[in-house]
């Protein structure tokens, strides 16, 4: 359990901190994000669960995931608000459904999120969100595109085999009969995708500070980050008082 930290929590609301977290599929940036949102008192926003939410509808409507034109108009009429738990995300006014995470969506998910229209409307939503306000937001181009000017840039990585196992010991819908290797597998293929589409690719912000969570403990990894926040913020807060002094 993270002791909250009043004076860092009044400093981030205060000046508004925005924080990027990306990095490769089940590395555990979702951990260290609803983990940093929670200690800072921000909103928290997983924009994995975005493009999740338009493959999962494209399937329940019989959009084909190549089907560009399509999927933009789907991505045009469903909302999109943090007003959920911990100001979390609410998609068509509703939590996120558990079949966001299946088997069928992490299969198409890729292939949704690599229509450029479909990303040009979803990268307009996040900015809105964010707007002027105090903001973890997690994806894979949240420190290059989303937020090109982030207070705080993490890079959270872990190996693909961690991974995989990660990923098994969540018991996931569609992970039950999953082996180790075919876990492992698909990840790596996941990667592939993320890294090599060509709008806005899987891709390290630079700047960024570089999280390695198979080497921590949960509590450890947020921790990390809540250092690299709480340096920031307390540069921030310095500035403005030289400024005002
Ligand atoms: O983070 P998560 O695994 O839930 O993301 C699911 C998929 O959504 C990723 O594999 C990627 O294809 C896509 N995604 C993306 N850009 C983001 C967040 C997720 O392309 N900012």
């Amino acid at each position: 359990m993270i002791s909250p930290d009043v004076a860092l929590r009044a400093a981030a609301h205060a000046l508004g901190i925005q924080v990027s977290i990306d990095g490769p599929a089940g590395s555990g940036k979702t951990t260290v994000g609803k983990g940093l949102s929670s200690a800072l008192g921000c909103a928290y926003l997983d924009t994995g669960l975005m493009y999740r939410a338009i493959t999962w509808l494209a399937i329940q409507q019989g959009l084909r995931p190549d089907d560009g034109p399509s999927l933009a108009a789907l991505t045009r009429s469903t909302t999109f608000a943090l007003g959920g738990q911990g100001n979390s995300l609410l998609i068509n006014g509703r939590p996120p459904d558990e079949q966001l995470r299946s088997r069928a969506v992490d299969a198409a998910v890729s292939i949704v999120s690599a229509h450029a229209a479909v990303r040009r409307e979803l990268v307009v939503r996040q900015r809105e969100m964010a707007l002027g306000r105090c903001i973890v937001m997690v994806g894979r181009d949240i420190g290059t595109v989303v937020l090109p000017d982030a207070d705080v840039k993490l890079w959270i990585v872990a190996s693909p085999a961690e991974r995989a196992r990660r990923r098994l010991a969540e018991h996931l819908p569609g992970t039950s009969g999953l082996s180790l290797a075919e876990a492992e597998r698909q990840i790596m293929e996941r990667d592939a995708q993320d890294t090599g589409r060509s709008v806005s690719p899987l891709k390290r912000p630079e700047p960024a500070i570089e999280i390695d969570t198979g080497l921590l403990t949960p509590e450890q990894c947020v921790e990390q980050a809540l250092d690299v926040v709480r340096d920031i913020a307390g540069h921030a807060v310095k500035g403005e008082e030289r400024n005002r002094g």
